[in-house]
């Protein structure tokens, strides 16, 4: 049913509606991102602002925030601290920051083939991991932030606060009969075709399969819909004639200015490396993942995926 009240039949109906930022989840931020210290990159004006409020900072307790639940690309609160990192260190302010990456979550990164590697990353620029600490409120008046932690609530000051909001499936998806108990739309982790009702299938983030919610994901997950979903309009039976998306998830470290790390894995969480294959260990950040990144990627996305052709 559309907004107008309009009510649209179908005979099949495939779910990607994506995620949900929830900045109201943060108590203190509405109406104050985006200046003074606190940004937000999740949006077109957010960021900007967040490129304004690196390129201003000069010096100060700066604090990279994750929250605790689900987000989309579980890398990208950790790529924005690493840039400004390197940006601070081209402009010579580095010396004088105390840089803090505080993650909701019990550790840095799910995969624990990439973790340490990303640790390693954290040591090397002199950014301190604070995990199990999820953000609950900010004072932008003030410049202090909240935390929640298994031992209560506790605070930290702050000069520049980045933080990536807390996330969910759309509430329309949550309070809709597709959904499971956690709001995503249930669908089968192999065939993607929903748990209840055969004529729908569900992809992407709005989704609830068990793997890093990224737009490499959907890359392998889009033919697995549409070849299922072909297949069981024609009358087959996908127990026995189906593809089967294995999980497949990337997410596209970039750890400095020329540097990248492709953290490639599936539901099994171990590295299912497919790029570059020239290289030996996907964990070591280099050069030629940077071209990948800001080269190759773009034109795979726009040239490729988007024509449905990649
Ligand atoms: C900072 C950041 C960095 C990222 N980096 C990477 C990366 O390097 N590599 C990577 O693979 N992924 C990355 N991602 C993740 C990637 O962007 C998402 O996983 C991907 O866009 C999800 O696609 P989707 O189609 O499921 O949802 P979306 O792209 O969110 O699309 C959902 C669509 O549904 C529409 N919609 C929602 N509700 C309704 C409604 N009620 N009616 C009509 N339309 C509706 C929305 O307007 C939207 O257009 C990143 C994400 C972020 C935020």
């Amino acid at each position: 049913m559309l907004e107008s009240g309009k009510r649209i039949g179908y005979d099949y109906l495939v779910v990607a509606a994506g995620h949900q930022l929830d900045y109201g989840k943060v108590d203190g931020v509405e109406g104050k991102v985006g200046r003074d210290g606190l940004y937000s990159n999740y949006t077109r004006d957010g960021a900007t602002a967040t490129w304004r409020g690196i390129r201003s900072f000069a010096g100060g307790t700066a604090i990279f925030v994750e929250p605790k639940g689900p987000i989309k690309c579980g890398g990208a609160p950790q790529k924005i601290a690493y840039l400004a990192d390197s940006h601070w260190r081209r402009s010579g302010v580095r010396e004088r920051i105390d840089q803090r990456f505080v993650t909701g979550k019990p550790v840095i990164f799910g995969s624990p083939y990439y973790r340490p590697a990303l640790e390693e990353v954290m040591r090397r620029k002199k950014i301190t991991p604070v995990v199990s600490h999820n953000l609950i409120s900010v004072d932008p008046a003030k410049k202090i932030a909240s935390f929640e932690t298994s031992e209560g609530e506790t605070t930290m000051e702050y000069d520049f606060l980045h933080f990536c909001p807390p996330q969910s499936a759309p509430d329309f998806i949550k309070s809709s009969a597709l959904a499971d108990s956690s709001g995503y739309v249930e669908v089968d982790r192999a065939t993607l075709q929903h748990a209840r009702f055969p004529n729908v299938f569900g992809l992407g983030d709005s989704s609830n399969l068990p793997t890093s919610k990224t737009g490499a994901a959907i890359r392998k997950q889009a033919p697995v819909v549409v070849y299922n979903l072909l297949r069981h309009a024609d009358g087959a039976d996908l127990a026995v004639d189906s593809l089967e998306y294995h999980g497949y998830s990337s997410c596209p470290v970039v750890t400095d200015y020329g540097k990248m790390m492709l953290a490639e894995f599936d539901y099994s969480l171990k590295p299912t490396p497919t790029l570059p294959p020239w290289e030996h260990d996907s964990r070591i950040p280099t050069y030629a993942n940077w071209l990948i990144k800001t080269r190759a990627l773009p034109v795979l996305y726009w040239q490729g995926m988007m024509r449905g052709l990649a």
